[in-house]
């Protein structure tokens, strides 16, 4: 269906007229953007890449969100793959989640010497009854569908800052150390280091949600969560409702920050539902986001907490708790990094 001038108004009129237009116009009257996606932090630019390659040839959104954030599982990051920080002894333990636009999904946590959690989470949620397998029984399905066992080394920069981190021993969330790049507008105390040379406790994910040509949305979420985290803990990003939730119907929304946090406000999901009660992406981070600030009062201080939010219209935003968040953005007119609006 073409795209009418009434329609582009609407769309100048919402600030988003620097965007092609492309597909139907759905049931709001407004023109879809499509397709798009959008990845949390700067890691984010480089995954949204591989994600690019499948939406660019019409392939699905699913496919392009696995193939997104194995980009990220094979780079060295701080915290997402097994090049990534362990935890408190020693290991590196991976989560991973990945949903479609029918309401399939799969999740893997606490999943070790596996280079790929996000395919691992796929097959749990196309060749399994479950929704969720952790730990060696998450490994030995690995093993079971191909997947290679890994040595279990930990990366040369991994091992350096375990050995650091060792002398101290401490907890201490470093906020935004997911962030690879500083820019001007950050103060000092936010410009963090991808991988703290002191070994402090950190966090790091990469978070992805698109939506395709034909309309559909899909998610996907990876990350070794927390360096020198108590061994056996999991946090928001497998578990699907909290770190990652997709509604075809509505939208789709992938977390980062403090997992614990996240849990705690089921985030994902109250974003979605949010979304569904006719909030733009990013007031409905917001909400979700202040809540967060509510219920954690002064400790809110030590925490970041953010989301992207997609919606069936393309549309997108974000929230996070502190400035220094952001995330990239690739549709038909390019790839950008967009900074976060944030609370505090
Ligand atoms: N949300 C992840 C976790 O808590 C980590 C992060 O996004 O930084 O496991």
């Amino acid at each position: 269906m073409s795209i009418n001038r009434r329609n582009f108004i609407n769309l100048s009129s919402l600030g988003i007229a620097g965007f092609s237009l492309q597909g139907f116009v759905n049931k709001q009257n407004l023109p879809t953007l499509k397709p798009i996606v959008i990845a949390t932090w700067d890691a984010g630019l480089n995954a949204n890449k591989g994600a690019w390659e499948v939406l660019s040839k019409g392939g699905s959104a699913l496919d392009a969100v696995e193939k997104g954030v194995m980009v990220t599982e094979d780079e060295i990051s701080c915290c997402v793959g097994l090049g990534a920080n362990p935890d408190r002894d020693g290991h590196v333990t991976l989560d991973a989640s990945i949903m479609d636009h029918e309401f399939n999904c799969g999740s893997v946590a606490f999943l070790e010497r596996i280079k790929h959690p996000i395919s691992v989470a796929r097959r749990v949620m196309e060749k399994t009854p479950h929704v969720m397998l952790v730990g060696e029984g998450a490994q030995q399905f690995a093993v079971s569908e191909g997947f290679t066992l890994e040595s279990g080394n930990l990366s040369e920069s991994a091992d350096k800052s375990y050995k650091q981190w060792l002398k101290k021993s401490t907890y201490k969330p470093v906020i935004n150390v997911e962030r690879k790049t500083s820019t001007s507008q950050l103060e000092d105390k936010f410009k963090a280091p991808a991988r703290l040379s002191n070994g402090e406790w950190n966090h790091d994910t990469i978070g992805m949600v698109a939506l395709d040509a034909n309309g559909n949305l899909s998610g996907s979420c990876t990350t070794s969560g927390a360096g020198f985290k108590l061994r056996g803990r999991v946090g928001d990003s497998p578990i699907i409702g909290a770190g990652l939730y997709v509604d075809n119907e509505v939208g789709a929304v992938v977390a980062t920050g403090q997992g614990e946090d996240v849990i705690r406000v089921a985030g994902a999901s109250a974003v979605v539902e949010l979304m569904r009660q006719g909030k733009s992406p990013q007031d409905a981070c917001r909400l979700v986001v202040e809540k967060v600030r509510r219920i954690k009062k002064e400790k809110a201080a030590d925490i970041q907490v953010c989301f992207i939010a997609l919606n069936k219209n393309g549309e997108h935003g974000s929230y996070a708790l502190h400035k220094g968040f952001n995330y990239a953005v690739q549709t038909n007119d390019g790839s950008k990094l967009i900074e976060s609006p944030f609370s505090v």
